[in-house]
């Protein structure tokens, strides 16, 4: 789409009238994304805005004048890529280099101190990339931060994406009011905003109308979500809606196959909830439930909200209502001041719990954090060390959990190629891997999988 810059002047972005550019379509842009998965939310939506700006989107970073980094700043080396990212494809075309999303939040004017960045820009503000583009292009400006907080005014600007995939995110709450100690997104994408819940079902109608067949709800702490409920009585207060009922009303709406939610606390979790996974079809027997730890004293310095016990009863309660129901979980290893007993409580929760598959990570201090300033930073041998044992004990329960569907037959929603020819690969209802052959190209296919074989991270079948 050709258009003039004149013309395209960003309300929203405030930027001013540029004499000097006339065809914002000659100006490439290539983005990079680093991050979990509202980063990639962001990141399409980010491409869609640079597009309907005028801006030529490139696959190729040697031809890009725009180069854009998106990045997370939860784990270290997410945002040193970045860092090492910029000189690695900056080329001679380059004439702005941006950098957005939790690490610009986090870093602020320290961005700049990197050789070449232009924009910083925050993961609330990135509505106003392409106005920011501009004024740098049109030599208006030369350096542009932006950090501002504005959840409200950046989903106002966003419009139905341009290229639908077969699934699709969806982002319904965003920012955290947990302050967790380890954790830098109360600080970085702000505090809780919840989405209303008509521009929701309007999003996901759009994108199911259009192809998507899996939708993934996204929110940094997904189960708190209180959106403002569609108009429904003249004169009466509109209310809340909360996730239960979010997810009612989104798994009637036609052509959708699947609905996932992320990231959910257990403080959170409600019975209402474990019931809605028990009656919903369209909602796979699956939770991801993250734990971080099974100390009860790590997880008050965490500030997690919960006990081990508190937690466990809640799979339990879970079980009970949800039979079928499979668990997923995330842990930290290392908090500061962790002892070998503190690390045996995670290891007997794990033992307990009994998850299908389940992610660790070594604790990193992220500045500006409460834990990083903690006395007593366990070391990085130790670390190392009880990471191995976690992820051995957590293997065991993937591999048995793997050989228990030997001999089913599984829904798989296929995503990519496989090494070998003619190899798919795709996730069933428990997000795990399934690997099929097929002559006929699989990817967006939903189809059902005789499992024969099971290994530790994945499964074979052949189509049923
Ligand atoms: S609940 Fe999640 S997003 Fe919120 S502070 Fe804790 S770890 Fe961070």
């Amino acid at each position: 789409m050709n258009k003039e810059l004149e013309q395209a002047s960003f309300s929203q972005g405030g930027s001013e009238k540029s004499d000097v550019l006339h065809n914002l379509a000659d100006y490439k842009f290539y983005i990079e994304n680093h991050g979990c998965q509202m980063n990639v939310y962001d990141s399409r939506k980010i491409v869609d805005l640079m597009i309907d700006f005028g801006f030529t989107q490139t696959f190729n970073s040697q031809e890009a004048d725009i180069l854009i980094f998106y990045t997370c700043n939860i784990r270290e080396k997410a945002a040193q890529r970045v860092f090492s990212n910029i000189g690695f494809l900056k080329n001679q075309n380059t004439k702005v280099i941006a950098v957005g999303g939790c690490v610009a939040q986090a870093e602020k004017e320290n961005i700049f101190k990197h050789k070449g960045v232009n924009i910083a820009f925050g993961p609330q503000v990135y509505h106003k990339l392409p106005s920011y583009v501009s004024s740098v292009l049109s030599g208006q400006k030369d350096k542009i931060l932006d950090i501002e907080f504005e959840q409200d005014k950046k989903f106002g600007c966003l419009h139905d994406r341009r290229e639908v995939s077969y699934s699709e995110f969806v982002t319904i709450q965003e920012g955290c009011d947990n302050f967790c100690t380890y954790c830098v997104v109360p600080y970085t994408r702000g505090r809780e905003y919840s989405r209303p819940a008509l521009d929701i079902i309007n999003e996901t109608k759009t994108l199911l109308k259009n192809g998507a067949k899996e939708i993934i709800l996204l929110g940094q702490n997904v189960n708190s979500y209180h959106g403002e409920a569609p108009y429904i009585n003249i004169g009466k207060p509109k209310g809340t809606w909360r996730l239960e009922r979010l997810i009612q009303e989104i798994s009637s709406l036609d052509g959708l196959r699947r609905l996932r939610y992320t990231t959910s606390h257990p403080k959170d979790f409600t019975t209402e909830l474990m019931e809605i996974h028990a009656d919903t079809p369209v909602l796979p027997p699956f939770a991801h439930i993250p734990a971080q730890a099974g100390s009860d004293r790590i997880l008050k310095m965490m500030n997690r909200g919960h006990t081990a016990r508190e937690y466990l009863d809640k799979l339990k309660k879970f079980r009970d209502i949800c039979p079928n129901i499979h668990f997923s979980s995330d842990f930290i290893v290392g908090f500061p001041s962790e002892t070998d007993e503190d690390f045996e409580d995670t290891l007997k929760l794990v033992r307990e719990a009994k998850y299908t598959i389940s992610y660790s990570f070594k604790y990193s201090r992220r500045k500006g954090t409460p834990a990083a300033v903690m006395d007593s930073q366990v070391s990085e041998a130790v670390k190392t060390e009880r990471l191995k044992i976690l992820q051995e004990t957590l293997l065991k329960d993937q591999i048995y959990y793997n050989n228990q569907l030997v001999g089913q037959t599984n829904e798989v929603l296929f995503e990519k190629v496989g090494r070998k020819p003619k190899q798919y690969i795709g996730k069933n209802a428990y997000s795990q891997s399934v690997i099929v052959e097929s002559d006929k190209n699989l990817i967006g296919e939903f189809a059902n999988v005789f499992i024969e074989k099971a290994s530790e991270n994945s499964t074979l079948g052949r189509l049923a």
